[in-house]
């Protein structure tokens, strides 16, 4: 679970005997007459507000999209210092969702104003809409869609360590066992660093990052024995390197998803909708060549699309 996880968690409660408190101490009345049914109701204003109307029609008008995507993880949402454009598979896809937002456009970017989500600022960007859409190597997992819903997936990827290429020749990284007690990088409110402790008990922690380019740079001066996150991630950050290698090992599964506010289904079909035109019609494929396939990776088969029920 996330620090805003659990934030969001400890902040719930907190409203939950807030408002226990206020219905003994001045709605006694109002309150014992409601059923627990009723309480529900009092607990709703917790979470952000879903909007009445989709997003959908909101940004059709609006004629941007505000899109979360990473800035510093090569191969899926890179900036350019020099020219301030990004790249990445993620950034492919995004656009290509745009252009079918808008299918008169004549450049998708002319519609799009990304804005950098690191791993532990998705929820909240989502919930407090300073973002539309999240499109940011964010994985779908129970925990978070209690706070966000997801379209997708789009792509697998695997959690996996990346090291020095002695540390694995030599054989003493194999896998995540073999971190038990080594100083392993992840980063702040991704699945990775939580994934890690579990895969690896007595793994040490003490140096987190907020983005994988700052624990690269610990691997890189040696602060670090290993940094560990997917296995694109990891490919991206090291590709052309001989000073470092992936283990090729991975030990948890991860599905990229489009984050979209919570409970805007509307917005959550017509994606999954258009990422299935993608699958079909050769640009999710394109997309893959052009950003993760210049590794010489082989784009797989595209995921299968999980339309699951509206908790609503
Ligand atoms: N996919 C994982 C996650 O969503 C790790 C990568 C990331 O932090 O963006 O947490």
């Amino acid at each position: 679970m996330s620090a805003e996880d659990c934030e969001f968690r400890t902040v719930w409660r907190t409203t939950v005997r807030l408002v226990a408190v206020a219905c003994v101490a001045t709605l006694a009345a109002a309150c014992t007459s409601s059923g627990p049914s009723d309480d529900s109701k009092l607990l709703e204003p917790v979470r952000p507000p879903a909007r009445s109307a989709s997003l959908l029609n909101e940004m059709r008008e609006r004629g941007t999209i505000r899109i979360g995507v990473k800035f510093d993880v090569p191969l899926f949402g890179l900036r350019d210092p020099a020219t301030g454009r990004l790249s990445g598979f993620d950034v492919e896809i995004a656009k290509a969702i745009v252009n079918r937002i808008y299918p008169e456009a004549e450049d998708p970017l002319n519609h799009i104003e990304f804005i950098e989500a690191i791993s532990k600022n998705r929820e909240k960007f989502l919930q407090e809409h300073t973002v539309d859409l999240v499109v940011s190597t964010y994985t779908i997992n129970a925990a978070r869609k209690e706070l966000v819903d997801f379209a997708g997936p789009y792509y697998i990827a695997g959690q996996d360590i990346l090291t020095r290429t002695e540390e694995i020749s030599s054989g003493r990284i194999r896998g995540v066992g073999d971190v038990n007690g080594k100083k392993v990088c992840s980063v702040t409110g991704s699945t990775s660093l939580n994934n890690l402790r579990a895969a690896a008990p007595k793994v040490d922690t003490s140096v987190t990052k907020d983005k994988y380019s700052e624990c690269f740079e610990s691997l890189q001066k040696r602060e670090v024995i290993a940094m560990s996150t997917d296995d694109v991630i990891l490919l991206g950050l090291s590709h052309g390197s001989t000073e470092f290698a992936l283990v090729g090992n991975p030990f948890h599964t991860e599905p990229y998803g489009i984050g979209v506010p919570k409970g805007d289904d509307e917005l959550r079909e017509f994606i999954n909708d258009t990422l299935q035109k993608l699958f079909l019609d050769g640009t999710w494929e394109r997309a893959f060549r052009a950003t993760i396939g210049t590794t010489g990776a082989t784009a797989p088969s595209p995921p299968a699309i999980d339309r699951y029920p509206s908790a609503r």
